[in-house]
This record gives structure tokens, C-alpha cells and sequence, in this order.
């Protein structure tokens, strides 16, 4: 069967380097701002790469890799840097609005290894550190953002800028279990720390939260703690869906390491990659408490920036070209 669109794409790219079992491609990128569905908090999202070195068992976005006709199980093996990510961006953020929010790394993580290498992250941060009034978000497990810690001050400056760390656990056995390749919570939590130290709004994810694994009370309260006390602004998270690619390898993890969970498990997600609205809610209730234990926030904080541009209005495209003036 011939391949086509990015499957095709993928079997072309170049290969720029491999150690151990990951290799390193450079993919051609059509676009680099996705466009989010209508009920998620973020309009856009910008993943410079696609696979995510750090190899967590539960990651959702394994099926990324079937579009290009590869295995969910090299998402963690098989690495693409999406080339002239800065300049795609430059064309592309005309298409943003004002009030819209841009995540950077919602299926791939922007700060895995392959960044200190090809710096596509970095790039795009150049671009957004020449922005002014644009909401921006980065999500990462790595301390390796600190490196940015320069432009992020930079874009903190003029553009509403917030630094999320997901930490699933405070458990460093549990952590290399689940997150085997992602840097360890201790250092998570000191990345917490040095961003907030340097004015960056910082915020922790327990993100997803396992049922049986890391949804206990105790557990998501000392992580609270731990976010509050490292200097995080605010603390949200939501419960594991588990999509048929994440699923392959998440079942598999569950029969070594928690047998006992395996068959409830497979039975909550035999139907739907998402668990049923009781449970979602018990546990909505129990992060709402411990955050409001901590006077942690739910989501981004807003504030208004030292550069921060007022909406104004455009005089020279009003009124609109649509209006037809009467002849004189
Ligand atoms: S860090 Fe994020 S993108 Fe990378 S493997 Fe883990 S869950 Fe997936």
C-alpha cells in the first residue's frame, strides 16, 4: 500500500543521528500552530516534535506514531525534529488572536534530550520573546527549560507567560516505573522552585492521575504541598484516558507491576478511553479541596505583564471591507 500525507513524510525524513535505541529524524512540518477542539482551555498547541524520548507508559499521544504508520511502542524510539518550526511560526501567528491561548508541548515533550541537541524549543521561544499581549503556556517533565530561563523572562515580560512541570508522584520508584526516561520529581520540583525564584508563574500537574496508582488523598495532598512549598502558583489535574495505542502499552505495565489492577483496569477502559463521570467527579472534588487547602490556583494565572499592549482599535480596516459606501 503506498503511503500518503505524513506517514509518507516520516518514511522520507532523514535520519541526523542515533544513540542507544532512539533515532533522531528531521520531518518536514506543513504548519506548526494546531488549531484545538472548541471545548479545550487552549485554542492552539505547538509540538516541536513528534515521539517523546521520556517513554511514559500512560502517554496518551503514542497514536501520533500510527498516523505515520509506525508503532505505538516507537514513540519513545523513533524521534522527529519538525523542521523550520521558528519560521512556519512567524508566517502562522497572524492567525492567533488576541485572547486566544498557545500551549507548547501537549503531545510530545518540548524539553525531551533531542532538544539540547536541535533546539527546536528554543527557536520557537525566540519568537514569541519578540510578541507582545499573547497568552502562552509550556508544558514539560524536564529541568532542561531552565536553559530558556533568559527568554522566559523575556516573554514574561511583555506576553502572559506560565511554565507547567507535570509530577505524577513524589514516589522516585514510582516515577521510574511510569516515567521511566523523564527526570526524576526531585528535580521537577527544584525546576518549580527556579522558575518561580526568577518571577516565572509556575504551576504543577499530577497529570494523569491513576486510579489506584496515584489518586489517594495523602499521595496528591504532600504533592500539593511539595508544588505550594516549591513556589507553584497553581495545581490541576485529571484522570488517565487511555486511547487503544496508549492502551497496548499501559496493560502490559499493569500486568508486571500492579496484577492486581490489571483486570479492573482493562474492564474501565474496554468501552471508552475515558472513566465514568462518577469517578471523574469524586476526584474533581478531591483536587478542588487539597488546592484549596494550599491556596493553589486551578489554572494559568493572569496578570498583566510590565509590556503588555492594550487591545486597540484598527482605524485603517474600519469600517470593514464588507461596508459599501453610498456614491456620491
Ligand atoms: S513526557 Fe509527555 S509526551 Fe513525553 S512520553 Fe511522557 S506523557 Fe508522553
Amino acid at each position: 500500500m503506498a503511503l500518503v500525507g505524513i506517514a509518507r513524510l516520516a518514511a522520507q525524513s532523514e535520519l541526523l543521528d542515533a544513540k542507544r535505541a532512539v533515532q533522531y529524524f528531521e520531518i518536514p512540518a506543513r504548519s506548526i500552530l494546531n488549531r484545538t477542539k472548541p471545548h479545550m482551555p487552549f485554542q492552539w498547541t505547538i509540538n516541536p516534535y513528534r515521539g517523546c524520548e521520556f517513554g511514559c507508559v500512560y502517554c496518551f499521544a503514542r497514536y501520533t506514531h500510527e498516523f505515520m504508520e509506525l508503532d505505538a511502542r516507537d514513540f519513545e524510539d523513533k524521534i522527529f525534529a519538525k523542521s523550520g518550526a521558528a519560521h512556519l511560526l512567524k508566517q502562522e501567528l497572524g492567525r492567533v488572536g488576541r485572547a486566544e491561548h498557545i500551549v507548547i508541548g501537549t503531545a510530545t515533550d518540548p524539553y525531551q534530550p533531542a532538544e539540547r541537541r536541535y533546539g527546536r524549543t528554543r527557536s520557537i521561544l525566540e519568537v514569541f520573546a519578540r510578541e507582545r499581549g499573547r497568552y502562552l503556556g509550556i508544558t514539560t517533565k524536564s529541568d532542561l527549560v531552565l536553559r530558556d530561563i533568559d527568554l522566559l523572562k523575556e516573554i514574561a515580560r511583555a506576553n502572559v507567560l506560565g511554565v507547567n512541570l507535570t509530577i505524577t508522584t513524589l514516589d522516585e520508584k514510582l516515577a521510574r516505573w511510569l516515567e521511566p526516561r523523564a527526570p526524576r520529581p526531585a528535580l521537577r520540583l527544584e525546576t518549580v522552585r527556579r522558575l518561580s525564584r526568577a518571577g516565572i508563574c509556575a504551576a504543577v500537574l499530577p497529570n494523569p492521575i491513576m486510579p489506584g496508582i496515584t489518586d489517594g488523598e495523602r499521595q496528591l495532598d504532600r504533592l500539593a504541598k511539595a508544588a505550594r512549598d516549591a513556589g507553584a502558583l497553581s495545581f490541576g489535574g485529571g484522570p488517565l484516558f487511555l486511547m487503544p495505542a496508549a492502551q497496548k502499552v499501559f496493560l502490559p505495565f499493569l500486568e508486571q507491576r500492579f496484577p492486581g489492577l490489571a483486570p479492573r483496569y482493562r474492564e474501565l477502559y474496554a468501552k471508552s478511553a475515558y472513566l465514568g463521570r462518577e469517578y471523574k467527579e469524586t476526584l474533581q472534588q478531591r483536587v478542588r479541596r487539597i488546592r484549596e487547602r494550599y491556596g493553589l490556583a486551578a489554572g494559568p494565572i493572569e496578570y498583566r505583564p510590565e509590556l503588555w499592549i492594550e487591545e486597540q482599535m484598527d482605524l485603517w480596516s474600519w469600517p470593514p471591507s464588507t461596508t459599501t459606501f453610498p456614491k456620491s
